[in-house]
């Protein structure tokens, strides 16, 4: 992960840079924000800084062996240390963080403004209750890191809420916290300073990062997430500050434009006058916001599935479950003689919405018009 793909936070990206210039890195580091912030983000970003090969004034070079390796998380001199529990595959005794890395890495990859919660959810936890960073996975740590690192730079051990560290675990740790061998980092990622023991907090730089401002959010949900502006604004204020809770709440909206979408192109491929007129109701009782999200939504899912038409899947960027409707979209409906109308029409709408039009007469309007596109062969 690059500084580049975290949104705002300059400050701070600036002050981890800086140190770096000055070689005034402290070996062990301790992150800490509030649940949903950008200290596992910012963690990331600066391992990938760290052993750069070839770092710039402002970020990591994102090209170099090490970069790469870095961006799938599989850097042989980064290792990670999170809470564990015991799943249908291992015992309490057995779990430890080295067990579960490709879940870790496929849940990082996803988001890393994610929470225990989505965590225990990743493990197919039903609860998160019991992650915890257990008493063994301190042995372990020692032993990783009494290793030669395998390149030239640093070897990086990232602690993901490390205030779930066992007693017993944090105690077995604190002298190689305190002297690490050479060329060692420690980037402790914590949402709770309450939480830390005192002695790993007092051999521990402590950088806390602030949350993430609503502009930050709103361009990220409208970047990232293809929000309206409108949308987008609204949940910046919902999440006040978090940018994990932000991703959740724009999920939660695309999820409805999904279904809402995916049922009116059936309704309206079928000529199914009755479901349309329900769709008119139903379009009409939603927020301005809702309609423009379910127009902006079409949009996307247009744009996308012209893209894979093109025969550029890589360019795609989609969660799972859009891409599969898209996929599908995109062989039985758009063709090179209709991706204008679509898109001229979805464009239309919205700014019909913006104007203040009745949403009945231009949902139905729009509804046949797209009734005969999909039609015409
Ligand atoms: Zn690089």
């Amino acid at each position: 992960m690059q500084f580049a793909a975290i949104t705002g936070l300059d400050d701070i990206k600036q002050t981890l840079i800086s140190a770096v210039q000055r070689n005034h890195v402290a070996h062990a580091q301790l992150f800490f924000s509030k649940e949903g912030s950008g200290n596992l983000a910012l963690a990331l970003a600066y391992a990938t800084y760290l052993n750069c090969e070839n770092p710039s004034e402002t970020d990591s070079c994102g090209v170099c062996p090490s970069c790469s390796r870095m961006n799938k998380l599989m850097h042989p001199d980064l290792h990670f240390v999170f809470p564990t529990a015991a799943t249908k595959d291992y015992k309490r005794d057995e779990a430890m963080s080295a067990l579960f890395l490709k879940e870790w890495r496929s849940f990082l990859q996803k988001s890393p403004y994610a929470n225990l919660q989505d965590w225990g959810l990743a493990l197919g936890l039903e609860e998160n209750k019991q992650c915890l960073i257990p008493v063994h996975e301190g042995r372990e740590i020692i032993k990783t890191l009494s290793m030669r690192a395998f390149g030239e730079k640093y070897k990086i051990m990232i602690i993901w809420l490390a205030e779930l560290m066992n007693v017993n675990a944090a105690n077995a740790i604190l002298k190689i916290l305190e002297e690490p061998p050479e060329k060692t980092i420690f980037l402790l990622v914590s949402n709770s300073l309450d939480k830390m023991l005192p002695t790993i907090l007092s051999r521990t730089q402590i950088i806390v990062i602030r949350q993430f401002h609503d502009e930050e959010i709103r361009d990220y949900l409208q970047t990232q997430h293809n929000l309206s502006a409108d949308k987008a604004a609204q949940i910046a204020v919902l999440a006040d500050g978090s940018l994990g809770e932000a991703i959740r709440l724009s999920q939660e909206v695309q999820d409805d434009s999904q279904a809402f979408f995916e049922d009116w192109m059936r309704y309206c491929y079928q000529m199914d006058f009755t479901k349309m007129l329900q769709g008119v109701d139903k379009f009409s009782d939603m927020s301005k916001e809702a309609q423009k999200g379910v127009l902006h939504y079409a949009l996307t899912v247009i744009r996308e599935a012209m893209v894979l038409k093109m025969g550029s899947p890589l360019l795609v960027r989609l969660d799972e479950k859009t891409l599969q409707f898209v996929q599908k979209f995109s062989q039985t409906v758009i063709r090179e003689n209709n991706v204008e109308k679509f898109l001229q029409y979805f464009n239309e709408a919205i700014g019909h919405i913006e104007r203040n039009a009745s949403a009945k007469i231009l949902f139905l309007d729009l509804s046949l018009k797209i009734a005969y596109v999909l039609r015409t062969k």
